[in-house]
C-alpha cells in the first residue's frame, strides 16, 4: 500500500512537472526572438548592461531573449555568424571589431526585409567604416567620423530641425551628469502617452553626432549645456530609422549601469522593441516614469 502510494504520489510529480516543461515551452513559442548582440565595448560594463537590458524585455511579458557575443578579437571573428533571421529584433550592445563581410551582408538583408534593431549607446560609435550600417542607425559618432559621414543633426533654439555640412569632427560628449529629455515627436507610437519631458539619471550627453540621418526622425533631444562641456545645443537622443522593411531605434542613452536603471530609459528601450518588432506599442506608461525634474531609478 505504502509502495502503491508513492508510485502514485510520483506519477503526478512527473506528469506535473511534464505539463509545466510544455506549458514554458508554449508560452515561449507566443513570445517574439530578441537577439542581443556584445562582446566588444569600450564601455567594460558590457556583461551587466546586456543582463539588465535582456531582463527588461523579458519583464514585459512580450520578449524571450537570446545573447550572441562575438569573439574578444578580430582574430576570432570568422566565425561568428548568429542567424539574425531567427529574430525579431536584434539590440546592439556592441562597439568593436568589424563582423565578417558575410554576417554584415546577412544583417542587412535581415533589416531589409522587416527585421528590428534597437542601437544603444556605445553601438553607434560601431563600424565607422560600414555605409549600410550608418544608413539604418542615421548618425554616429567618434571612429574619425567628420563632415565626410554626413550632417551634424540638432535642434536649434526655436525647436527646428538643422542639417548642419559644415567641417567638423563626429561625436563627444561633456560631463557625466543628470539632464532633462525632451519629447519633439509626441506622435509616434513610442512616445505617445509618455510625459513630454522627464529627467534622466546621470549618463553622457553625446553631441555632435554625424550620419547620413535619412529617413530619420527625432522623438526627443536633451540641451548640451555649455558649462557642462557640451555644445549649448539640443541633442538627438532617441531617434527612429526606416532601412528597407525594417524598424530601428536608436538612443544616445545607457552609458553605465545606473543610467540603464532610470525608468525613463527602460519604458523607452521596452516600447521601442516592440514598436522595431511590430510597428505598435501596446504598452502602458508605468508608475515611476520620471517627472520633469526629478529623475526616477529601478532599485538595484
Ligand atoms: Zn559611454
Amino acid at each position: 500500500m505504502q509502495k502503491l502510494r508513492l508510485l502514485l504520489v510520483s506519477l503526478l510529480a512527473i506528469t506535473g512537472l511534464f505539463f509545466s516543461l510544455c506549458l514554458s515551452a508554449q508560452s515561449n513559442k507566443n513570445k517574439m526572438r530578441v537577439l542581443i548582440v556584445d562582446g566588444q565595448n569600450n564601455h567594460g560594463n558590457w556583461p551587466q548592461t546586456t543582463q539588465l537590458m535582456k531582463g527588461y524585455l523579458e519583464e514585459t511579458g512580450l520578449f524571450s531573449v537570446d545573447i550572441a557575443t562575438t569573439p574578444g578579437s578580430k582574430k576570432n571573428m570568422d566565425g561568428f555568424k548568429p542567424v539574425f533571421s531567427d529574430y525579431r529584433v536584434v539590440l546592439l550592445n556592441y562597439n568593436g571589431d568589424a563582423w565578417p563581410a558575410e554576417t554584415q551582408s546577412a544583417f542587412e538583408s535581415f533589416v531589409k526585409n522587416g527585421g528590428g534593431v534597437l542601437s544603444v549607446h556605445a553601438a553607434d560609435n560601431s563600424f565607422p567604416e560600414w555605409l549600410e550600417y550608418n544608413k539604418m542607425i542615421g548618425l554616429g559618432g567618434w571612429g574619425n567620423r567628420s563632415e565626410k559621414d554626413g550632417p551634424y543633426v540638432y535642434y536649434d533654439q526655436d525647436g527646428k530641425l538643422v542639417r548642419d555640412d559644415s567641417p567638423g569632427r563626429g561625436g563627444s560628449h561633456g560631463a557625466f551628469h543628470p539632464f532633462k529629455v525632451v519629447t519633439r515627436n509626441k506622435k509616434h507610437p513610442i512616445t505617445k502617452g509618455l510625459p513630454l519631458e522627464w529627467m534622466h539619471s546621470g549618463d553622457e550627453l553625446y553631441d555632435r553626432l554625424r550620419g547620413p540621418a535619412e529617413n530619420m526622425t527625432v522623438l526627443a533631444t536633451a540641451y548640451s549645456a555649455k558649462d557642462k562641456g557640451g555644445t549649448g545645443r539640443n541633442e538627438p537622443m532617441m531617434m527612429v530609422i526606416r532601412y528597407g522593411k525594417g524598424r530601428v531605434f536608436h538612443t544616445t542613452l545607457g552609458h553605465g549601469n545606473d543610467s540603464q536603471r532610470c525608468i525613463g530609459f527602460i519604458t523607452y528601450l521596452q516600447r521601442a522593441a516592440e514598436w522595431a518588432a511590430t510597428g505598435k506599442v501596446k504598452q502602458k506608461v508605468p508608475a515611476g516614469f520620471p517627472g520633469p525634474d526629478q529623475v526616477s531609478l529601478r532599485p538595484e
